[in-house]
């Protein structure tokens, strides 16, 4: 059994209020001018034309070489976290993304990257988390490489 999670709600109330992201810049806030953007908190698409915070996400809690930042958005508007089980909305809207499973020192297992069609993603994420050595897995965008949620077992 796993669950997947966005970024903390606290990390998405600060980004809100202007507090520095992951770069030292505060959020840029523009209105959507793509046809969906995914919003890194509650897991779903962030409508066209809706205001939204795009920012600089490193989701892990110390610095080291494997510690990437990228881009990421958010609701501008206040959104709740995602909860509940299955895979959230926002990981169904691309053919395809890029799984990744790492240790519990937030370093990639070699071997453990591939990128799995959507409808194969769940079961590639309850294979990588049966493994003990796998503390979480990360899903990313397979074209952009963007952060997209992580998923924990429970
Ligand atoms: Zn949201």
């Amino acid at each position: 059994m796993h669950r997947y999670h966005g970024i903390p709600t606290d990390l998405a109330r600060a980004l809100r209020a202007g507090v520095p992201d992951a770069n030292g810049q505060p959020a840029e806030r523009i209105a959507n001018p793509w046809q969906a953007a995914p919003c890194r908190h509650c897991l779903r698409s962030i409508p066209q034309g809706a205001e939204m915070l795009i920012f600089a996400l490193r989701p892990f809690a110390h610095l080291q070489p494997y510690a990437e930042t990228g881009p990421a958005f958010l609701c501008a508007a206040g959104c709740a976290a995602h909860a509940g089980h299955g895979v959230p909305p926002v990981l169904t809207s691309s053919p395809d993304y890029l799984v990744k499973g790492y240790g519990a020192d937030e370093r990639i297992l070699y071997g453990t990257g591939q990128v799995v069609e959507v409808a194969g993603l769940d079961a590639r994420v309850a294979d990588l988390l049966f493994r003990e050595e796998i503390a979480f897995v990360d899903i990313r965008s397979a074209r952009n490489n963007c952060w997209q949620a992580r998923a924990r077992r429970v």
